[in-house]
C-alpha cells in the first residue's frame, strides 16, 4: 500500500500550480515512488519536476507531463486502457491506481522485464505487459476505452485508432524536431483531434524491436 511522503506532497503542490486540477492525479502522483524507476545516480531528483534517464538511452517524462497526460485520458472515464511506451513502468504505476486494467507495450525487452519486476513488487496486478511494437497497438486486448503513448511518432498510427472505442480517446505526442500533444477522440463519425501543448519526448521507433 503506497503512501504519500513529504516529497510527493511538495511534488503535487508544484503540479497543481502548473495547472494540474484532477485531485485523484495528484493523490496517486504524491505517492508513486519516483525514485524506484529512475536511474540510481538521479534518484535524489526523483522528486523534482524534471525528465531523468531510466537506462538504454531512454528518459522518464516530467513529473508535470506525466501528470498532464494522466488528466487529459481520464477525461472520459476509461477502464480498460493501453499504454504505448512502458520504459521505466513510472507512467504504468501511475495509470494502475485510476484505472480497473492497463495493458503496456515496450520495444525493449530489457526495460520490459525491469518495468515488470517493479510492477509486481508494487502489486500493481491489474497490469499486462508485452515486448512488442507499439505502432501494432495490442489487438487480441482491445479495443480499448483510451490509449496513451509516451514516445512521439511521426504520424498517429493506424492500428491505434483501429483499436479505440467509441467515445475513447488517443493522447499522444506527434513531430520529429517540433512535437505537440494530441488528443484523438473517436466518435460516431469518425475522428477529432486537438492540439495541447508543445513536448519533447523520444521516439515512438516503427518496427524493430530491441
Ligand atoms: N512512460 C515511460 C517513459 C517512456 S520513454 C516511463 O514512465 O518511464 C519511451 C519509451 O517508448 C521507451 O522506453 C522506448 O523504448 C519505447 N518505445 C519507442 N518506440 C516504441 C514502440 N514502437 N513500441 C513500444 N515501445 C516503444
Amino acid at each position: 500500500m503506497l503512501e504519500i511522503t513529504p516529497a510527493g506532497l511538495a511534488l503535487a503542490k508544484t503540479l497543481k500550480t502548473m495547472g494540474i486540477t484532477n485531485q485523484s492525479v495528484l493523490d496517486v502522483m504524491a505517492k508513486t515512488p519516483r525514485h524506484w524507476f529512475v536511474d540510481e545516480a538521479f534518484s535524489h531528483q526523483a522528486w523534482e519536476n524534471t525528465a531523468l534517464p531510466i537506462g538504454q538511452g531512454q528518459t522518464i517524462s516530467q513529473p508535470y507531463i506525466v501528470a498532464k497526460m494522466t488528466e487529459l485520458l481520464l477525461e472520459s472515464n476509461p477502464q480498460h486502457i493501453l499504454e504505448v511506451g512502458t520504459g521505466s513502468g513510472y507512467q504504468t504505476t501511475v495509470l494502475s491506481q485510476l484505472v480497473a486494467s492497463v495493458c503496456t507495450i515496450e520495444r525493449i525487452k530489457n526495460l520490459k522485464f525491469q518495468a515488470r519486476r517493479k510492477l509486481n513488487r508494487l502489486d500493481c496486478h491489474n497490469v499486462s505487459c508485452k515486448h512488442g511494437d507499439g505502432w501494432q497497438g495490442w489487438q487480441t486486448k482491445g479495443p480499448f476505452d483510451a490509449i496513451i503513448v509516451t514516445a512521439a511518432a511521426s504520424s498517429v498510427p493506424e492500428a491505434l485508432l483501429d483499436q479505440l472505442k467509441e467515445g475513447g480517446r488517443l493522447v499522444i505526442p506527434v513531430g520529429d524536431t517540433e512535437q505537440m500533444l494530441k488528443v484523438v477522440t473517436r466518435d460516431t463519425t469518425g475522428f477529432i483531434s486537438r492540439t495541447i501543448e508543445t513536448v519533447r519526448f523520444v521516439p515512438l521507433i516503427n518496427g524493430e524491436l530491441a
